[in-house]
């Protein structure tokens, strides 16, 4: 897609454009937004405007910067499908998701060499949060001195993760964007299972336990798996002799990052449960199913809105807005679920 269409969709685009025009192109930036497809989109078009050859021809002679690229040259069709060697991608690799000081080196080794036949080298690191101490202290050096013709894009969901000292040295630009595409992606199908729980002839007490089963399940692997990530993160730099202190104090540093994680993760779950039930509400409304956020649940959502009246659903909406309050206090988590959940009008 031309960069100018984009820019209609993604309008935050519009500051790199000047930017480029202006011929003030940063070395490292940092992409944030809650959609990484965004992200993603955004920063490939990045990558083609900086190395398009029709551009490059334009703008060679006296006119001014046209940031612009034609998607048809061979540098901009190759970047589509990530074939051009001069732009590449790092994203989490192993099943800790994590960015591994290996993959780091790689980058720095490359970076340093001559573009091949592109005018500059682009490195998107998808999930740029995901780096380990090890690769963050690594990546930071080739920050604090970038090779000419280079351009590093990180992309992050979740900035707050990031080391200060590498947010600060990357421009930072901010996608507001949908969450919608992220809510989709990461929880339709647990949503899905959910939903199952209480489609059918009228939801009795046990469908609304199966459902709440459903939902405790999704809890509890989010946990375990920030459990996972967070401990790697924490404590695999470690040396075998650590000093017991140490070791202590890295073990609360861990315990108070997973809490904070896993009440944000679960803060999200609930909110794509919210955005469920609002769904349910708007089709007991007639609103056209192109405003839904889960479409693919289009049919189980029609069955309960048909049976569900309109008042009570929406009040299903204020009772997700409740429990989450709830949560924010100190209150046990299995009871606000329950006080919560089982009072559903489903
Ligand atoms: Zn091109």
């Amino acid at each position: 897609m031309a960069f100018a269409e984009l820019i209609s969709q993604i309008p935050t685009l519009d500051i790199l454009k000047r930017s480029i025009e202006r011929g003030r192109v940063g070395h490292a930036y940092l992409f944030t937004g809650a959609d990484r497809t965004v992200l993603e989109r955004a920063s490939r078009a990045f990558a083609k405007v900086m190395n398009c050859e029709a551009a490059e021809a334009r703008n060679g002679g006296e006119s001014a910067i046209v940031a612009e690229c034609c998607d048809h040259c061979s540098s901009c069709e190759r970047i589509e499908a990530n074939h051009h060697g001069d732009v590449q991608w790092i994203r989490p690799e192993s099943k800790m998701r994590i960015i591994t000081i290996q993959q780091m080196r790689q980058l720095m080794d490359t970076l340093h060499l001559k573009p091949n036949d592109a005018r500059y080298k682009v490195w998107t690191i998808v999930d740029a949060d995901r780096m380990n101490p090890q690769s963050a202290n690594a990546f930071l050096k080739t920050l604090e001195e970038p090779p000419g013709n280079s351009l590093m894009i990180l992309l992050s969901t979740q900035p707050d993760r990031l080391l200060d000292t590498i947010r600060s040295r990357c421009l930072r630009l901010n996608f507001p964007g949908e969450q919608t595409a992220t809510l989709r992606s990461e929880h339709q199908a647990w949503l899905e299972s959910f939903a199952q729980q209480l489609t059918g002839k009228d939801s009795g007490m046990l469908d609304r336990y199966k459902a709440l089963d459903v939902l405790m399940g999704q809890l509890s692997e989010a946990r375990s798996s920030i459990e996972d990530s967070l401990r790697d993160r924490f404590l695999s730099d470690l040396p075998d002799d650590v000093d017991p202190k140490m070791l202590e104090k890295r073990d609360l540093e861990l315990k108070a990052a997973v809490e904070a994680e896993y009440r944000r993760k679960r803060s999200e779950l609930f909110t794509a449960l919210e955005w469920w039930l609002r769904d349910v509400w708007m089709l007991s409304m007639h609103a056209d199913a192109s405003f839904l956020t889960f479409p693919d649940l289009h049919a189980r959502s029609a069955e309960l809105a048909s049976r569900v009246a309109t008042k009570p659903l929406l009040e299903n909406i204020r009772l997700l807005e409740k429990l989450q309050r709830a949560l924010h206090t100190n209150v046990q988590e299995s009871l606000a679920l329950e006080v919560h959940l089982l009072k559903l009008n489903l």
